[in-house]
């Protein structure tokens, strides 16, 4: 898969004319990067304190960026709104502190390819017949009656497609993982620039913290899907059954690129992981699902036994 590789090679030109220190967390693998002498005390993405120093990584600059289009304090007043936003919330999560809101510039890979698809599946053509039945009827005779009825037939179609995929994008952070890029997706590309270091400013910004191979996989898996779901629209017919296909890429290119995110990482209770929300910075889209009190449900089932039993007592007296 050479292009891939190739255009990710690491050539040694780093941020270099951004003043940086790397920062690495010790709770996710994030490989952060601040503004020098600014200090972060807590991973943005996972709320550990445990944020150590790291020589800065060599690596590819990135060749595109999405700027910031959610400003700060719209960003805080969306996290309040999420929190509040799911009933029977935990008391000590619902104190979460949204002045904690980070706003980062998270690496993620750009993937295009072109897909050749060898595929079959079961082409259904629907058509209409007329039955007769017998039945009884009201007066207890047996009568006939017809009624139509759609059925499908069935044929085999095979063969070659082909698609170009240009907007496959997946994480290259080890601070937040695929499932949670995809669920604030889409970024809106018409919005890219091209990458230059002052962008960088006021931000935090994370290296790449994952192998080019795996986020290359990543993109390959996202691709298939992406394969699957415009195959599946391009079947002729009424309807279709048993769809399979086998893809193979070319011309893979991967381009670096940095992607306005806000996360807010709660660690509410020490015993349980940080729950975390994570807001699309150009779109406002947000994931991340508060924790619920099964005390306060408890509660709140309890009180409306109470309230009905109460109904039903009341009835029975008057
Ligand atoms: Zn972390």
């Amino acid at each position: 898969m050479g292009p891939w590789y190739a255009a990710a090679a690491l050539d040694g030109s780093i941020h270099q004319s951004a003043a940086l220190d790397g920062l690495s967390c010790e709770g996710c693998g994030a490989a952060l990067n601040v503004a020098s002498g600014e200090r972060t005390a807590k991973c943005p993405y996972c709320a550990s304190p445990n944020v150590v120093a790291r020589p800065r990584s060599a690596g590819e600059d990135p060749t595109f960026v999405v700027g910031f289009v959610i400003p700060e304090d719209d960003a805080r007043k969306r996290a309040r709104a999420w929190i509040r936003s799911t009933w029977f919330v935990k008391t000590a999560f619902a104190k979460a502190d949204v002045s904690d809101v980070r706003g980062v510039y998270l690496p993620a890979y750009l993937y295009s390819g072109s897909a050749t698809v060898q595929y079959s599946a079961q082409i259904g053509e629907n058509y209409t017949v007329t039955e007769t039945y017998t039945t009884t009827d009201a007066n207890g005779k047996t009568v006939t009656r017809t009624r139509t009825k759609v059925k499908t037939e069935w044929r085999s179609l095979s063969g070659q497609w082909a698609a170009y995929l240009d907007d496959v994008l997946v994480t290259a952070s080890r601070g937040l993982d695929n499932a949670e890029l995809e669920a604030i997706e889409p970024y809106d590309l018409r919005a890219l620039r091209r990458f230059t270091p002052k962008i960088l400013s006021g931000w935090l910004a994370e290296d790449p913290s994952r192998a080019v191979s795996e986020c290359a996989e990543l993109a390959r898996q996202e691709a298939v899907e992406q394969v699957g779901s415009r195959l599946a629209a391009h079947m002729p017919g009424d309807t279709h059954r048993d769809l399979r296909h086998e893809t193979t890429f070319q011309h893979e290119h991967g381009a670096l690129m940095l992607l306005p995110v806000w996360v807010l990482a709660v660690k509410y209770d020490p015993q349980e992981p940080p729950v975390r929300m994570v807001l699309n910075g150009q779109t406002g889209a947000i994931t991340g699902t508060p924790p619920r009190s099964w005390i306060k449900i408890a509660g709140a089932v309890v009180v409306l036994i109470l309230a009905i039993a109460l109904t039903v007592w009341m009835g029975a007296r008057a």
